[in-house]
C-alpha cells in the first residue's frame, strides 16, 4: 500500500462492525481498571499508555518504517534520543547550521554534564570528517536543514557512522515522512517535530521518534515514561486526523514553493534563493534521489534588514510568524532571533496551499514595495 492510501486510513479498524464510527475517538484516561497482577493489565496509568498514542504511533510507524514512539513536543523526541545515547564522556556531532534550539540543548545542558559537542556544517558532508574524533556515540543530522535548506547524502552518511559503530539519528521536520525515509537510508532514528507539516495547521505542538529496531523503541519509550514527556491524547487524536490530509497539503506546498523559488530566482529584489528543488541549488540531484518531494519551506535574501521588513510588511497574503508547514503561508527574518548564523535580509517562507497566483501576485506587489525608497 502506498502512503496516500495508508494516510486516508489510519485509524480505521480493521474489523469495523455494524454501526461502528469510521474514525476512533480521543479517549483521555488518567489512570485504567487494573485489577491484581499489574502484568495483567495491557495499560495501567495514563503516562505509560493512551490508545490514542498507539493510534497515532502506529500510523506514524507505517510511514517511517520502523516502531514509533509520539512526545509532547519536536524537542522532547530530540531530548529523548540525546538522552538516551549520550553518557558523561562521549561526543556528539551535530550540523552547525541545523535548527539552533538542538545546538542550544547540547550546548546548554549535555557540556556540562560532560558530553562534548563537535559541530559542522551540513553542506559537502562535513560532519563525515568529526567521525574521525574520540568517544563520538551519536552523529545527528538535518537535511534538509532548517533554516538555509543545506544538504547531506543521508545514506552516505548512514554508512560511514555504521562502520564506526556510531548511532544516526536524523531530523526529518523539514521533510517530513512523505518526501523522505531517513530509516530506509541507514539511520537508527528519525526523529521530527510534527508541530510542522505532519499535524500541518498550526494549532499543535507534537513530535515523535521512529526507531531502527524494537530495542532502540523500548529504550525510547522508557525515557518518556521516566521523564513524563507525553502528548495530550486530544493533540495526538488531531494528528492522526490531519495525517489523512497531510500527503495532499504537502504535494500542494511542494508544488507551490516549487512555482515561488523560480519566481524568486527572476525578481532582482532577490540575492539569492534557497530551495532543493531549484537547479542551482548545490545539491539539487541528490535531492531528487533522496527526496520524493522538496518541501513548502523555502528561503531567500533580500539586501538588507530595512528590505526584508519592507517587504513583510507589504505582503498580505504571508502572515509574519515563526514556525512553519501550516495550510496559510507564513515568512519571517529569521536574524531576528540571533541563533542562526544568516544574514539581516535573511527571510525563511512557508509556503501554504493558497492558489499560487494569488501568492505570486502579492509576492509580486510586496517585492516592489521592499525595494521602494521612502
Ligand atoms: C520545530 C523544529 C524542532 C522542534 O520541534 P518543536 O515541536 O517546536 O519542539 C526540531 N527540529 C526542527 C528542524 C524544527 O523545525
Amino acid at each position: 500500500m502506498r502512503d496516500e492510501t495508508r494516510a486516508v486510513r489510519y485509524g480505521h479498524p480493521e474489523n469495523l462492525q455494524p454501526g461502528d464510527p469510521l474514525h476512533p475517538s480521543p479517549i483521555f484516561a488518567g489512570t485504567y481498571y487494573a485489577p491484581g497482577d499489574p502484568a495483567n493489565s495491557p495499560r495501567n496509568y495514563g503516562r505509560s499508555d493512551n490508545l490514542s498514542w498507539r493510534q497515532l504511533e502506529e500510523a506514524i510507524a507505517g510511514l517511517e518504517g520502523g516502531p514509533t514512539i509520539v512526545f509532547g513536543s519536536g524537542m522532547a523526541a530530540g531530548m529523548a534520543v540525546f538522552g538516551c545515547c549520550l553518557r558523561p564522556g562521549d561526543a556528539v556531532v551535530l550540523p552547525s547550521d541545523g535548527y539552533f534550539f538542538c545546538r542550544s540543548l547540547a550546548e546548554t545542558y549535555f557540556v556540562e554534564m560532560g558530553v562534548t559537542v563537535l559541530k559542522a556544517p551540513t553542506a559537502d558532508d562535513a560532519q563525515a570528517a568529526l567521525l574521525e574524533e574520540p568517544g563520538v556515540k551519536l552523529l545527528w543530522l538535518e537535511s534538509p536543514s532548517n533554516p538555509e535548506l543545506t544538504m547531506c547524502d543521508l545514506a552516505g552518511m548512514t554508512k560511514t557512522a555504521r562502520g564506526k559503530r556510531i548511532l544516526v539519528a536524523h531530523d526529518n521536520t523539514t521533510a517530513t515522512a512523505f518526501a523522505q525515509k531517513p530509516l530506509a537510508l541507514g539511520a537508527d532514528f528519525s526523529v521530527a517535530s510534527d508541530t510542522k507539516a505532519l499535524a500541518g495547521h498550526s494549532d499543535i505542538v507534537l513530535g515523535h521518534v521512529s526507531c531502527r529496531n524494537q530495542m532502540l523503541a523500548d529504550q525510547v519509550r522508557n525515557w518518556r515514561t521516566l521523564t513524563g514527556a507525553i502528548p495530550g491524547p486530544m493533540e495526538s487524536w488531531l494528528t492522526l486526523r490531519s495525517m489523512a490530509t497531510a500527503p495532499l497539503r504537502i504535494e500542494r506546498q511542494s508544488s507551490n514553493a516549487q512555482k515561488i523559488a523560480e519566481f524568486l530566482a527572476t525578481r532582482p529584489e532577490v540575492e539569492r534563493v534557497y530551495y532543493p528543488g531549484l537547479p542551482s541549488h548545490p545539491r539539487h540531484d541528490l535531492a531528487v534521489r533522496q527526496m520524493r518531494h522538496f518541501g513548502g519551506v523555502l528561503s531567500f535574501m533580500l539586501r538588507d534588514q530595512a528590505a526584508a521588513e519592507k517587504f513583510l510588511a507589504a505582503a498580505k497574503l504571508v502572515t509574519e510568524a515563526t514556525s512553519f508547514g501550516g495550510v496559510s503561508t507564513t515568512a519571517e527574518r529569521r536574524a531576528r532571533w540571533g541563533g542562526d548564523d544568516v544574514p539581516a535580509g535573511f527571510i525563511r517562507m512557508s509556503v501554504g496551499c493558497e492558489a499560487v497566483e494569488d501568492l505570486i501576485e502579492d509576492l509580486t506587489q510586496a517585492l516592489s514595495a521592499s525595494d521602494a525608497e521612502v
